[in-house]
C-alpha cells in the first residue's frame, strides 16, 4: 500500500488515537526508514528511545529467529532458563537483586507502584500507600500511570482517576518535604524527563530527594524506561549520579524493539510480590528473554555506554557552536549522551516539518523542544549532515 492509501484506510479501520506524523514506513534497516515510496530518512529518534542497536539488527534478526524454532510462549505457569539469564544480565548492569518482567513501559510502572504499596502493608505493616511523582512528568498511559503522570493532558475525562496520588513542582525541595505523609510509600521520578523535554534533575534536588526518602523511610523508584539501557552514556541514568533506588523500571531500549518492561528491585522489596500477588500472561515469554539478553550482550560487547559518552560529548560541542550562532532561535541546549534536547524560542513545529522535509525524523515535545533520541549506533557523519540541514533550517524558516 501507497502511504496516502494507508492514511485512508487507517481512518476506518483504527481508533484516532495518534496525531501521525505524515509519513508511513514500510522498512527500517539500521538508521535508516523507508516509506512505501521509496523516501528514506534518517532516524534520530529510533522509535522513541527503543531501537537502540538500530533497525534490523542482523544478530537481533537471528535470535528471534532461532528463539522462534525453540520456544516462543507458555505462559509463566512454567519455569524458563531464558528468563533466568536475562535476569541475571540486566541485574548485573545494576545494584538491585531481583527482577520481574512485563511488556511496557506503562505495565512496569504500574507494577512498580503496586510493589511499593504491597511491601509497606506486607513487609513493612505500614499504611504506606501515597505515591509522589513530579509536574512535567511522564509515567504511562494507564490508569494509575496517568494519574502518577504530572500533565494534565495526559488526564483529560478518564476521571475518576485512583486515589493516592501526589504531584509536587519539579525541583523543589520544600514542595516535596511538605507532601510526604505517614501514608507515604514511595518517590517516582525520571532522573531526566524525556516527554516533558529532556530536562534533567538538579543534582541539588537529587540529593534532598536522596536524604528524604532515606528519612521519612520511603522508597524511591526511578523510572529508567526512557533514560536507560545505555542512553545517558551509563547503563542507567541515576548511575551518574551514585544513586542506589529501591525500585527502578525498564521498557523501551530492552527489547529492541520487541515489546518487554522489566521492574529491578531489592531482594527485600521483592518480598512485597508474593506468589500470586502479581502476574501477566505475556510477560517475560522465552522469545523476548532471549532477545533482550541478546541486546545486553551487545551493548557490552560494542562498549555502546562509551561510544555513546563520546558522541554525546561531541554532539554536545556542536550544538553549543549552533546555539551561539542562533541565540535568537535557540534558547538551550540539554545533552546526556543521546539524549538530546534542542530547546527552541519559539514553536517548532515549521522547523520539525523542515527538517522533515530533508530526511531527517526527530520529535518535538512541549510545542519547543526538538527531541533526538537516536539509535546509539548513529554515526557522527549523520549526526553532522543533521546539524547543517538545523543550521540551514534556523537560517531560512522565519520564526
Ligand atoms: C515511554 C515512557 C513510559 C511508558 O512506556 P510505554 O511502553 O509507552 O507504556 C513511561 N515512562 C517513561 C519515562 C517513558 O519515557
Amino acid at each position: 500500500m501507497q502511504t496516502q492509501e494507508i492514511k485512508a484506510a487507517e481512518a476506518q479501520t483504527l481508533c484516532p488515537t495518534y496525531g501521525r506524523y505524515p509519513l508511513a514506513i514500510a522498512k527500517a534497516q539500521g538508521t535508516k526508514l523507508i516509506t512505501p515510496e521509496g523516501q528514506t530518512y534518517i532516524d534520530l529518534l529510533a522509535g522513541i528511545a527503543v531501537c537502540n542497536l538500530g533497525h534490523s539488527h542482523p544478530e537481533i534478526v537471528e535470535v528471534i529467529t532461532s528463539q522462534a524454532h525453540k520456544l516462543i510462549h507458555v505462559s509463566n505457569l512454567f519455569y524458563q532458563e531464558e528468563q533466568i539469564h536475562l535476569a541475571r544480565k540486566l541485574l548485573s548492569t545494576s545494584h538491585l537483586q531481583r527482577a520481574f518482567f512485563c511488556n511496557s513501559g506503562a505495565e512496569a510502572n504500574e507494577g512498580a507502584i503496586k510493589l511499593a504499596r504491597r511491601y509497606m502493608r506486607e513487609v513493612r505493616n505500614e499504611d504506606r500507600f501515597e505515591i509522589i511523582t513530579l509536574s512535567g512528568s511522564f509515567h504511562g498511559r494507564t490508569l494509575a500511570t496517568l494519574t502518577a503522570t504530572g500533565q494534565d493532558k495526559i488526564k483529560t475525562h478518564f476521571g475518576p482517576l485512583p486515589e493516592g496520588f501526589i504531584t509536587v513542582p519539579f525541583g523543589d525541595p520544600a514542595a516535596l518535604e511538605n507532601a510526604i505523609t505517614a501514608h507515604t510509600a514511595a518517590v517516582m521520578v525520571e532522573m531526566i524527563q524525556g516527554e516533558g523535554g529532556v530536562i534533567p534533575l538538579p543534582k541539588a534536588y537529587v540529593q534532598t530527594l536522596v536524604d528524604l526518602c532515606a528519612q521519612h523511610k520511603i522508597l524511591l523508584i526511578i523510572d529508567e524506561i526512557q533514560t536507560g539501557m545505555g542512553r545517558t552514556g551509563k547503563f542507567w541514568a541515576h548511575q551518574h549520579l551514585g544513586l542506589t533506588p529501591d525500585i527502578m523500571t525498564s521498557a523501551k531500549g530492552l527489547g529492541n524493539g520487541l515489546p518487554i518492561g522489566a521492574i529491578l528491585c531489592t531482594e527485600n522489596i521483592a518480598k512485597g510480590f508474593p506468589p500470586g500477588s502479581h502476574g501477566t500472561t505475556f510477560g517475560g515469554n522465552a522469545l523476548i528473554c532471549a532477545v533482550a539478553a541478546k541486546v545486553i550482550d551487545i551493548m557490552e560487547r560494542d562498549n555502546l555506554c562509551q561510544r555513546v559518552t563520546a558522541m554525546g560529548k561531541w554532539l554536545h560541542q556542536r550544538l553549543l557552536e549552533l546555539h551561539s550562532k542562533h541565540p535568537q532561535r535557540i534558547a538551550e541546549i540539554r545533552v546526556h549522551g543521546l539524549m538530546v534536547g534542542i530547546e527552541l524560542t519559539s514553536p517548532g513545529a515549521t522547523i520539525w516539518q523542515a527538517l522533515l522535509n530533508q530526511g531527517f525524523i526527530l520529535n518535538l515535545t512541549q510545542d519547543k523542544v526538538l527531541r533526538l533520541l537516536p539509535p546509539l549506533i548513529i554515526t557522527q557523519e549523520e549526526l553532522e549532515n543533521f546539524i547543517q540541514a538545523l543550521d540551514k533550517v534556523l537560517s531560512s524558516v522565519p520564526a
